[in-house]
């Protein structure tokens, strides 16, 4: 039998965005909202004509409604882990799931998936989930009795790390525990070159896989060079430039933990290679270093979260970039990233073109990079889109 969910009708006209499958809903548009509607719960949009339109997890916010389905659900057991299934289905489809080469990739990127406020990552026999609104951890426990259906033998242990992811809102507690077994020495390995993962204390879900296809290219242009990896953090760029035979890699990040665990990465992986890890500020370290770099990667955090900040994340970067393409060689590889959304393509490539300016050198794009396909982007929410890259060949 149809559930019946708490019902939102919306001004007249306001139904466009919701016709256009965009997965969110903001409150502006928002006629009448039924009484007793809070944080976390499920419910129904209608237009003003009172037509059913999509539902999902209503949220104390500018964003009223994360939208999870466009047709009328109960959003039991079943709708939750077909969703999975899909999920699950579209990495099997671009080989992830069977790849000794590779068992660490998303298996599930929020709205890139349909599951707004979601993520999960797969670290070999573990799964991390991540929430980022109350409405998607309320569901935890239907994700873990799907995760082991689909996974059957071949999950071990599932974790719950949205402490942090939602902290920000009002009223919500989570705690990270494992909601099934438990794995306390994670080691994972992507295309080949083996990592340490520590989901309890290491940031976002442990590991940042989204960058490797970049740090694959980062190989190719490694050999033989000397490479500065800025914002290392487990040092995943410097592993790929030492496995591709740089003469030597230096990598920066201001975490002592990040040091920690790239030099035992490197350890992992290498026996007499050129690596040192600097934990210190990125931008002081560019000031004071004399080596001259033939290849650099900057893969520095969002520096603009909100579009509130946009103004001071652009002059961020572009004395990021500045600083680099000041000192790197003639004729350098610079590899630089943002991973802001609210900082989009065009921008990034204005405040890159900035700094290029600035420093007075001769710069060409040889590659725009952006997120692999376990980081799909629904065409309907562009917002998905977040990891922006460029390759610079810095004359
Ligand atoms: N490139 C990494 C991911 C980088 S995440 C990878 O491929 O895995 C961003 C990192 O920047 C974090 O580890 C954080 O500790 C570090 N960081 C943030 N601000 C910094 C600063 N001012 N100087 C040095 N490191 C910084």
């Amino acid at each position: 039998m149809q559930k019946s969910f708490s019902k939102i009708i919306l001004k007249k006209g306001k139904e466009r965005s919701l016709l256009n499958m965009h997965p969110w809903l903001f409150s502006g548009a928002v006629e009448k909202t039924d009484a007793g509607i809070s944080e976390g719960d499920i419910v129904e949009i209608h237009s003003f004509d009172q037509k059913y339109l999509a539902t999902g997890h209503y949220h104390e916010g500018s964003i009223k409604v994360r939208i999870f389905s466009f047709s009328q659900t109960a959003a039991d057991y079943e709708f939750w882990k077909e969703k999975i299934e899909k999920a699950y289905l579209l990495r099997k489809q671009l080989g992830f799931t069977d790849d000794p080469g590779t068992n660490v990739y998303r298996l599930v990127h929020a709205e890139g998936d349909g599951l707004p406020g979601l993520i999960i990552d797969i670290y070999d026999t573990t799964a991390v989930i991540q929430t980022h609104t109350l409405g998607m951890h309320r569901v935890k426990n239907f994700l873990v009795d799907a995760l082991k259906e689909i996974y059957r033998n071949r999950l071990t242990a599932v974790y719950d790390k949205s402490a942090e992811s939602m902290s920000k809102q009002e009223n919500t507690i989570a705690e990270n525990s494992f909601l099934f077994g438990s794995e306390k020495n994670i080691e994972v390995t992507e295309n080949g070159i083996r990592f340490f993962v520590d989901i309890e204390s290491g940031q976002k879900t442990g590991f940042f896989i989204d960058q490797r296809e970049n740090r694959k290219l980062l190989g190719t242009y490694s050999s033989g060079k000397k490479v500065l990896n800025t914002f290392a953090y487990s040092g995943g760029f410097s592993l790929y430039s030492l496995k591709a035979g740089a003469e030597l890699v230096h990598s920066v990040d201001s975490s002592k933990k990040a040091a920690e665990l790239a030099e035992k990465n490197v350890a992992l992986n290498f026996t007499n290679v050129s690596h040192a890890f600097y934990a210190e500020d990125v931008f002081g370290f560019l000031k004071k270093s004399e080596t001259v770099y033939d290849v650099m990667v900057l893969d520095p955090p969002a520096f603009a979260k909100h579009l509130s900040s946009v103004d001071k994340a652009t002059i961020g970067y572009r004395n990021l970039n500045y600083e680099a393409m000041k000192r790197i060689n003639k004729n350098g590889i610079l590899f630089t990233f943002s991973c802001s959304q609210v900082i989009d393509k065009n921008l990034f490539r204005k405040i890159v073109f900035m700094a290029a300016l600035q420093a007075k050198r001769n710069v060409r794009i040889l590659h725009q990079l952006t997120q692999p396909p376990d980081h799909p982007v629904s065409i309907y929410h562009p917002e998905g889109e977040y990891l922006k890259g460029l390759v610079l060949f810095v004359e």
